[in-house]
């Protein structure tokens, strides 16, 4: 096993966590620690803390942990609270110019377990490059949140994005999964979506979720529809689709529409003059204007897609 000891970082998004993070910190220092004595991990491997703009003492706490238990902790504060997403980029960054050869990210509150990430080691020992955790059940969730995240699952499903439902941020990148991110500069990345789209080589391993210890979840409805949103604008150009599709059923009704008019008119004579002209002309232009919009979106898409500038392809292997 020793040839296959590799350096472990774990990254841990922080806002306003002062009542857990330093218990949370401690127990993953066990954690490390268990996975060292089993020789699977090298000694120096380390945790790493974003606090993503805390307005509590969270930082303080950070450095006093820093203070005690030396560069086994390491991290980095943010000006301001960017969101869980922006700070999750921060850390595998952040840990990517440091080095490591792996990276687990995982909640502050420990809600998901942390004994899986030995489990996600082994995983990537046996070739993994993304060890992505699901969850068992919703259990600790709120009903509002437990069937908005399904939604948002079985929708990103239907938009071509093929994310398995109860997918969390808690999984394992190889340095190699981390390389690959460097390339891609856009602004919104989903990481959910991005990792499950690369296409290396994923290992799936569930957990169970706990209920929060101390302090309140940090996500409220307004964060989470705009999580969502990002995550579907980010992958789909979909929804432009849709207004074009839209547009082109409007005018095959409309033609419809004129057919049933005409027949009213000039068969049945129940129509009041003027009448029909005016109703197929606004069906006609209405679903017209729709159409338009739509090609217009289909511009939009691929300026959409241009401006992330993503890589055009990863090559998995190359013979020279
Ligand atoms: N978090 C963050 N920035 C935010 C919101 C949350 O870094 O703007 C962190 C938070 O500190 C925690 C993780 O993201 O480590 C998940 O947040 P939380 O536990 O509140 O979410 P929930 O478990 O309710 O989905
Ligand atoms: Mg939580």
């Amino acid at each position: 096993m020793s040839e296959n000891k590799s350096r472990l970082a774990i990254i841990i998004p922080c806002f306003n966590e002062e009542l857990v993070v330093k218990t949370t910190v401690e127990t993953l220092l066990g954690v490390l620690d268990n996975i060292i004595s089993k020789g699977k991990i090298t000694e120096d491997s380390y945790i790493y803390l974003i606090d993503d703009g805390s307005k509590d003492k969270t930082w303080e706490i950070i450095e006093n942990l820093r203070a005690t238990y030396g560069d086994r902790i390491k991290g980095t504060k943010f000006i301001r609270n960017y969101g869980n997403q922006k700070a999750l980029i921060a850390g595998l960054t952040g840990v990517r110019e440091i080095g490591c050869d792996c990276v687990v990210s995982i909640d502050a509150d420990l809600q998901q377990d942390e004994n899986a990430i030995e489990t996600f080691v082994d995983e990537f020992h046996k070739g993994a490059d993304i060890v992505s955790g699901i969850r068992n059940d919703r259990k600790t969730d709120s009903f509002f949140k437990k069937y908005t995240a399904l939604c948002f699952y079985k929708l990103m499903n239907i938009l071509g994005v093929k994310i398995p439902p109860n997918h969390s941020d808690f999984r394992l990148v190889s340095r190699r999964g981390l390389e690959i991110l460097g390339q891609y500069s856009e602004e919104g990345l989903f990481l959910r979506g991005f990792f499950h789209e690369l296409g290396l080589k994923t290992a799936y391993v569930h957990f169970n979720v706990k209920p929060r210890a101390l302090g309140c979840s940090k996500y409220n409805f307004f964060s989470l529809t705009s999580l969502a949103l990002n995550g579907i604008t980010a992958f789909s150009i979909v929804p432009l689709r849709i207004i074009a599709a839209l547009g082109f059923l409007t005018v095959l009704g409309s033609f419809a529409l004129a057919f049933e008019v005409l027949v009213e008119k000039y068969l049945l004579h129940t129509t009041p003059s003027g009448w029909a002209t005016l109703v197929i002309l606004l069906a006609f232009f209405g679903g017209l204007q729709i159409f338009c919009l739509g090609i217009i979106g289909e511009y939009l898409g691929q300026i959409f897609n241009e401006v992330k500038g993503r890589p055009r392809y990863i090559k998995d292997i190359e013979l020279k």
